[in-house]
């Protein structure tokens, strides 16, 4: 999903532009000059960090966009290394709003006949703040599901990169194609209260 998505959830895009140091007046949760400059100054950091990072495949590229500026920097990294020696690994999830959150969450629930896929609502996942992704790894291109493809991959990015955190060291919810940038508590409640109020949580 794109960013611009976001601006479809005005007090949300403005916690995420605020808390990451685009935006600096009230969370009033409607589009004004001042967030749709700080939106602009968004993007152009992120154009920055591609310019300097490299650029991936398109269904990266539109996820990479949704992440805090850090976390694009960290994912582009990511990928470098991950993409090495012919290897197709993509970033397929980025940043939901709580809103997309709640409808994941819905899967598989409330008379809903598709299978679960998340045990989180809207708030309650590393996904919701713009810290977090989800790879798929590709060959021939077709999507690979075999665990030890992911468990080889982690292998070989997670000893270059301290501020990454991989979700198949979990050990309540194994989940390895899952990655986030460390923030600062490992509670999602405290990056949730942070990212509520407008402050720094990565
Ligand atoms: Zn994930």
């Amino acid at each position: 999903m794109s960013s611009q998505l976001f601006q479809q959830d005005v007090l949300f895009y403005q916690r995420f532009l605020k808390a990451n140091g685009f935006y600096t007046k009230k969370l009033d949760g409607i589009w004004g000059s001042n967030t749709d400059a700080a939106d602009k100054a968004f993007e152009a950091k992120g154009r920055e960090i591609a310019t300097a990072l490299g650029t991936f495949d398109k269904t990266s590229e539109n996820n990479i966009a949704t992440l805090a500026p850090k976390v694009q920097a960290l994912a582009r990294k990511f990928l470098k290394l991950a993409t090495t020696e012919g290897r197709d690994v993509r970033i397929i999830s980025g940043t939901r709003t709580y809103a997309e959150q709640d409808a994941l969450y819905k899967k598989g629930r409330y008379g809903s006949t598709e299978g679960i896929v998340t045990n989180a609502k809207g708030g309650q996942s590393n996904h919701n703040f713009g810290i977090a992704w989800d790879i798929g790894i590709f060959e021939g291109g077709k999507y690979i599901t075999a665990d030890k493809k992911y468990t080889a991959l982690a292998g070989l990015v997670m000893p270059n990169l301290p501020e990454l955190e991989w979700g198949g060291n979990w050990t309540s919810f194994k989940d390895n194609p899952h990655y986030q940038h460390k923030a600062i508590s490992e509670k999602v409640a405290d990056v949730r209260a942070a990212f509520e109020l407008g402050q720094p949580y990565v």
